[in-house]
């Protein structure tokens, strides 16, 4: 079923957000898991898809494919300006001032791993110093793991506070002489927690310190900036942002594409190669090998262009009336322990439940009324180490969430309360 943007609210500053017809724009909300109608609070882990993104998606494959930036007929020729045109999409939605600074990624790992490979391997040395908080996803530790390994740097970790939030100024205490990049998250995937990148980055500009910002989360929840933010890097990953698995874009200011190494080799990257010598070809497509995710990508540019018809403010406005009202609602729940009540949140809530046992044991209980939450570390070891916690169970909202959603979710607590702690 074809469903045409121009439907959708299009005035998205004066509408009031009527989430039951936004519903209606996923198939999959219509389903039912375990006999009860689908309660979906694991858009955290990776959000449903809108009708318009599927249909992209099939539409790309039955009448547009072919591969991308190769080919002069016809139907290359579409492919690659359906493909190309994203670009101008993801640049817009994030505010980036130049179409070569996005580069296509298959998710927020994969950019940062190009991070650490492409730039950060080339510019530092033994001894330097990257600097993490523990808020941080293993996508945003991992990378620099490597760095640690192979080429002798530290890694120096920041504590957020005991509410989970994390003061822009501990950050910028922690620079030092040899601090070389912070690497930060914009929104914790486990406590909410926002962060004001913003403000880490005018600090560090001052000392002189490109930062990284993962912004896998944050993107999702709120509008994003980069020139506002003043970010070096920003990667996003779009199976969360409404779009294809294994789409994703990742930020490079202009100053740093100059700094930074081709990343993997092979097609499309390269402007010649010789037996006795390779040129590269310019950024983007120097950062961009191999035959790329021609339909994921396109399908990503259809989930934004999604987004951008609600409005991320609006989206925004939603989604903290919600986390208000589960704020209210898990309080209610006496034995509940949420981790986590930083003043600047987003609709992400990870609790573990007096006497019941492992947060997996929860997420099964309540599986059996039809709500899917996630259970286990969230890929955040550090995080956990100092939650003092192995693991957590997760609801994690999205744009479709509603308060009989949460309602859903309480009453399956209860259960769960009854059935496994008394
Ligand atoms: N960073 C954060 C904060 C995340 O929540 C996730 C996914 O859960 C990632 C990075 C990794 O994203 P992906 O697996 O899509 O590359």
């Amino acid at each position: 079923m074809a469903n045409d943007l121009s439907s959708m609210v299009n005035d998205n500053r004066d509408m009031v957000y009527d989430v039951e017809r936004i519903r209606k724009d996923f198939p999959i909300l219509s389903r039912e898991v375990n006999g009860h109608p689908l309660v979906y609070l694991d858009t955290g882990a990776s959000a449903q898809k809108p009708q318009v993104v599927i249909d992209a998606v099939s539409r790309a494959y039955s009448e547009e494919y072919a591969n991308v930036h190769r080919g002069l007929h016809f139907l290359s020729n579409l492919a690659t300006d359906k493909y190309e045109n994203v670009r101008g999409i993801i640049r817009d939605f994030l505010g980036a001032p130049n179409d070569h600074e996005i580069l296509f990624t298959t998710g927020t790992t994969e950019a940062i791993n190009l991070v650490s490979y492409a730039w950060a391997a080339r510019v530092m040395s033994a001894g330097d110093e990257i600097l993490l908080s523990v808020l941080e996803h293993h996508a945003n530790i991992v990378p620099w793991n490597f760095l640690r390994e192979r080429l002798g740097v530290t890694l120096k970790w920041i504590e957020p506070d005991s509410c989970g939030e994390l003061r822009p100024q501990r950050v910028l205490d922690a620079v030092g002489p040899r601090t070389r990049l912070i690497a930060v998250t914009h929104m914790s995937n486990v406590l909410g927690t926002q962060v004001d990148v913003g403000a880490i980055c005018t600090g560090a500009a001052g000392l002189g310190i490109p930062v990284l910002v993962d912004g896998s989360q944050a993107a999702v929840h709120m509008p994003v900036n980069v020139r506002e933010i003043g970010c070096d890097f920003y990667a996003v990953t779009g199976h969360k942002l409404y779009g294809p698995s294994a789409s994703g874009a990742l930020y490079v200011r202009e100053e740093r594409l100059d700094e930074m190494w081709p990343f993997k080799g092979g097609g499309d990257m390269i402007r010649e190669v010789r037996r006795d010598g390779i040129t590269y070809n310019v950024p983007p497509h120097k950062f961009e090998a191999g035959t790329p995710g021609i339909v994921q990508m396109i399908g990503l540019g259809a989930a934004l262009e999604y987004l951008q018809s609600l409005g991320m403010e609006t989206i925004a406005r939603h989604e903290a009336d919600i986390r208000d009202y589960a704020l209210e609602r898990l309080a209610e729940l006496a034995w509940l322990k949420l981790q986590g009540n930083a003043p600047d949140r987003g609709a992400i809530f990870s609790f573990t439940i007096d006497g019941a046992g492992h947060p997996h044991d929860i997420s099964t209980v309540v599986d059996q009324k039809g709500i899917a939450v996630r259970a286990g570390h969230h890929c955040a070891q550090p995080l956990m180490e100092h939650l003092g916690v192995t693991a957590t169970c997760r609801a994690s909202c999205g744009l479709y969430t509603t308060r009989d959603d949460i309602d859903r979710l309480i009453e399956a607590l209860e259960l769960c309360h009854e059935l496994l702690a008394a």
